[in-house]
């Protein structure tokens, strides 16, 4: 009886703080710096029972990427760690500011400098998925690295110097992030799906009327620092659905070169999804790893695990969407598997399920003739645990990593990406128009 008491009460709690959440949180959108007062866990996800991502101790500056709702902000540490941690002001208390205001500085920031105005740049560049160091004010050489980044994505004179067309892009693109994240609140308390908070938002058509061809953008992720897109090619008639992936490694671009072809592709039968840039804070920053992790590794191990960060999980829940048959993962390495194991470039590593080994093999030795013997590709077996062709074998897909050797010229590499690809279409029975 005292249990059944108990539980009424809380039902009427929660539906308390839902309607309370409900009321304030639209005017929680504000965007800053805060300052941990007491020990608090950053957490995966918005919610008491999500996984710890670390512990973070008092004093730690964090950078407010987001109001998550009325509880829960998500913030970047000073590891560059990127999480959720609590709103309550007894534990993490917000330094006003505000990130998404217009950027007036009085002198051009560069290496060495230091002040509250690079204090504002680095924010900025945190909030973008460019930076991922210490706040600090100081214009060290992670911030030269990341404004040259940031400069280099937007096609502007790239000197690692924050001058009037440096300052005039932030503030461009941060304006148009003001607008589209005041949409993003939710009821705290309201039970979550797995992958909350990172379910994709569709931009294009989603229903294909059976013999049409389509191309659907979707944006996995959209307003977080990683978002990327995943594009969706249906061909006319019915066929395989295969997934191609670039880019889970920010710093080998030979995959997320081809994947970006790829995806313009059109195809006569079957669906094909491309994500082409699947970490692009790492190839934003040429870096390996995403702002979670290696992407790589952060995949399901197990039948009906999920991902380990928001992004793998993001993907993950593609995956299921579509169930495609066979997938193909991009990569590269940084020698000759042939001449040193300790690297696994110019080799495929495909899982042992359908028919991928008769495809290994079919491939090599189309992409070995005319190679000399110490360039020659090789066949791996079992792609590594926490990696997207690991898991969706597991889940009963034909799956490999296809990898080329950064040793050669970029274009040679792109071209064997290309191949590998074709040739996958055609173990897959696809078509391309
Ligand atoms: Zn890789």
């Amino acid at each position: 009886m005292t249990r059944k008491l108990t539980i009424a009460a809380m039902a009427v709690f929660l539906l308390l703080a839902m309607s309370i959440s409900m009321v304030f949180a639209t005017s929680e959108v504000s965007t800053g710096l805060a300052m941990v007062e007491r020990g608090a866990y950053l957490r995966t996800e918005p919610k008491l029972n999500a996984t710890r991502i670390q512990l973070v101790p008092k004093g730690e500056t964090l950078v407010v990427l987001e109001q998550a709702n009325q509880y829960w902000q998500k913030v970047q540490t000073q590891n560059g760690r990127i999480g959720y941690i609590t709103t309550n002001p007894t534990y993490v208390k917000s330094i006003p500011s505000n990130v998404n205001a217009t950027l007036q500085l009085e002198r051009s920031l560069k290496r060495g400098d230091r002040g509250d105005d690079v204090v504002e740049v680095q924010m900025r560049l945190s909030k973008l998925g460019f930076y991922s160091g210490r706040v600090d004010g100081d214009f060290g050489p992670m911030t030269h690295r990341a404004v040259e980044s940031f400069q280099r994505e937007h096609r502007l004179v790239v000197d690692g110097v924050v001058g009037p067309q440096t300052t005039r892009k932030l503030n461009e693109l941060l304006a148009g992030d003001a607008q589209s994240t005041v949409t993003t609140t939710a009821p705290a308390t309201a039970p979550a799906p797995a992958n909350n908070g990172t379910a994709p938002t569709s931009t294009g058509t989603e229903a294909t009327p059976t013999g049409q061809a389509s191309v659907t953008t979707k944006t996995l992720g959209k307003g977080t620092s990683w978002e990327t897109e995943m594009y969706v090619i249906k061909g006319v008639k019915e066929g395989p659905t295969v997934m191609i992936v670039g880019g889970v490694h920010g710093n080998e671009p030979a995959g997320f070169r081809a994947a970006r072809q790829v995806k313009d592709w059109k195809i006569e039968n079957g669906t094909l999804i491309v994500i082409p840039d699947a970490n692009k804070v790492g190839i934003n920053n040429n870096r390996r790893n995403s702002s979670f992790g290696d992407l790589n590794r952060a995949f399901p191990q197990s039948n009906g695990a999920n991902g380990s960060d928001a992004l793998s999980r993001a993907i993950w829940a593609e995956y299921q969407n579509y169930k495609p048959q066979y997938v193909l993962d991009l990569h590269e390495g940084y020698d000759y598997n042939v001449q040193n194991k300790n690297s696994v470039g110019q080799t495929i590593i495909y899982h042992p399920s359908g028919q991928m080994q008769s495809f290994a093999n079919k491939l090599t030795s189309e992409l070995n003739k005319g190679l000399p013997a110490s360039k020659r590709f090789n066949v791996l077996r079992n792609p590594v645990g926490g990696s997207l062709a690991r898991a969706a074998g597991l889940h009963g897909s034909e799956a490999a990593i296809f990898e080329t050797c950064t040793k050669d010229p970029i274009n040679t590499r792109v071209q064997y990406q290309i191949k590998a690809v074709e040739m996958f279409f055609d173990h897959a029975g696809m078509k391309r128009q």
